[in-house]
């Protein structure tokens, strides 16, 4: 269970004994090579910033089969894509793509917070999964162009973006609706 200290306790015997072979099965091949160092956890911002079950710690809770803890936790969905973690290790673990496993198993599980749904859903609709809205009138106010020179600007580069994505699992899972123009055919994008 997780405290509010963000103290993790493990019960060692309810730990799942298939859980490793999942995540080496989802991309975390080099898992087993971990020597809890910590030098991952050194440079990690999600460390950093508290929450309670960053790069080192994951994989430590993997090596105990704590499959239900992970599930219940959302710290994996506050990484920030760095690679921090990859360059400093010493054994080539590559920790970034535990957490991308580790995610691909939670989104198997529907384990997913709301905001990261709500993400997925503005880069499926306006092809920023962050993005401010109703900037305009302060961009003008700057000298800037009213709509910035991304995919909010095209109409042409958000329906290859709707296209990539309805080639993947999301419009089977049905997070949430998906009726772009891009319909499917990513080979064309
Ligand atoms: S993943 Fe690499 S850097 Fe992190 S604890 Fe394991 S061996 Fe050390
Ligand atoms: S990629 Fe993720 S886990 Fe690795 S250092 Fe960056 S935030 Fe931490």
């Amino acid at each position: 269970m997780i405290n509010g200290s963000a103290e993790i306790v493990y019960d060692l015997s309810a730990g799942d004994p298939g859980f490793i072979a999942e995540i080496k099965e989802m991309g975390g091949e080099e898992l087993l090579e971990c020597i809890q160092c910590g030098k991952c956890a050194s440079v990690c911002p999600m460390a950093l910033a508290g929450f309670p079950i960053f790069n080192k710690k994951l994989i430590q809770a993997i090596f105990f089969g704590a499959r239900d803890i992970l599930l219940d936790d959302s710290s994996i969905w506050a990484c920030q894509s760095c690679n921090r973690c990859t360059e400093i290790c010493p054994r080539d673990v590559r920790p970034f793509e535990i957490i991308l496993a580790m995610r691909r198993v939670a989104v198997r599980e529907l384990a997913i917070p709301t905001l990261s749904i709500e993400g997925l859903k503005s880069l499926y609709d306006v092809g920023h999964a962050v993005y401010l809205r109703d900037a305009g009138q302060t961009r003008l106010k700057v000298g800037l162009p009213e709509t910035p020179p991304t995919v909010l600007a095209s109409p042409e580069a958000l329906k290859e973006i709707q296209a990539i994505l309805d080639q993947t699992d999301l419009r089977e899972i049905g997070l949430f609706p998906m009726q772009g123009n891009g319909m499917a055919d990513a080979s064309e994008v």
